[in-house]
């Protein structure tokens, strides 16, 4: 019988995926580490049970994540990417010729090692890239302590359960939000609002404290189940999110980026939203 491993984060539902094979299951550092092949998806990394990251839909969050702020930007040169140990979101930002130094803070090397072994199609030899610079941490602790001053900032977590829960706090963004240089965007990964709301609005109450410029974009990412998934934007300069669409353009396509969700008109409409979701951006 074909195996199915069924994601519990939701209470009340399951996400249930087939697994045609299973490559991995173990213990890695703190975390459960199980890697799996799926008809849909291939190859799919769970941690502790929830789904990280699958070759098949990767593109869509790491475009969204990593071109939207660095596009709008205009002139990132130093990136800092917390977590990410796929390496996923690593190449996407190395993908871009300004960028001249990336720093990526994961918690786990083991993650980054068996991603290293099984999920190449991923990375894609970003973690091989000289512009690279790996720091094995508590991006919580790294925030806190950290000198250099960075353009763009990506928080690709885990959700706010386990190693993750320090990165949805107020202190971590306030430590983000400090590490900025002036003119800098720090993005968020906030989960899913119809199935986490509470997510996106405490990060959201938050980020109206702490930033003169919050705001929030989406997409829909098949694997994270339960419709579109909430990105937080925080940045004290206006620029980056006024941006016109002309501007985007012309920098993408200086960029010579080849992307498969991408588009200067995407990045616009992305931060249009819902009612249901509006109304958490502005609850608090
Ligand atoms: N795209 C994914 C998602 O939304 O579920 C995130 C993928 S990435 C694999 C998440 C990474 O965050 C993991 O490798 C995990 O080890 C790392 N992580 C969790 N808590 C962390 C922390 N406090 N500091 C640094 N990295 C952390």
């Amino acid at each position: 019988m074909t195996r199915r491993i069924e994601e519990t984060l939701h209470p009340g539902m399951a996400a249930a995926f087939e697994a045609e094979e299973v490559l991995h299951e173990g213990q890695s550092g703190a975390q459960g580490l199980c890697l799996i092949r799926n008809r849909i998806f291939g190859r799919m990394l769970f941690l502790d049970g929830v789904t990280q990251v699958t070759e098949a839909d990767e593109f869509i969050y790491h475009e969204m994540l990593a071109h939207l702020p660095i596009l709008a930007h205009g002139a990132a040169h130093r990136v800092l990417i917390i977590g990410g140990g796929d390496g996923g979101m690593a190449e996407e930002v190395l993908k871009h010729r300004s960028v001249e130094r990336v720093t990526m803070v994961e918690i786990d090397p083991s993650v980054v090692e068996f991603s290293r072994r099984h999920l190449g199609a991923i990375s894609k030899g970003a973690f091989d890239d000289p512009r690279l610079e790996l720091v094995f941490a508590d991006g919580a602790r790294f925030a806190a302590e950290a000198e250099p001053r960075f353009d763009v900032a990506i928080i690709d977590s885990t959700d706010p359960i386990g190693p993750g829960e320090a990165l949805f706090t107020e202190a971590f963004y306030t430590d983000c939000r400090r590490l900025l240089a002036p003119g800098g965007v720090l993005v968020t990964q906030n989960g899913v609002p119809f199935l986490q709301p509470e997510e996106l609005r405490q990060t959201m109450t938050v980020f109206r404290r702490i930033f003169a410029v919050p705001a929030c974009y989406r997409a829909a990412v098949p694997s994270y189940v339960g419709g579109d998934m909430a990105f937080g934007w925080g940045s004290d300069a206006r620029a980056p999110l006024e941006v016109p669409v002309e501007t985007l353009a012309a920098r993408f396509a200086e960029a010579g980026l080849e992307t498969r969700y991408y588009t200067p008109e995407v990045h616009k409409a992305a931060f249009v939203l819902p009612a249901f979701i509006r109304d958490l951006v502005e609850a608090g």
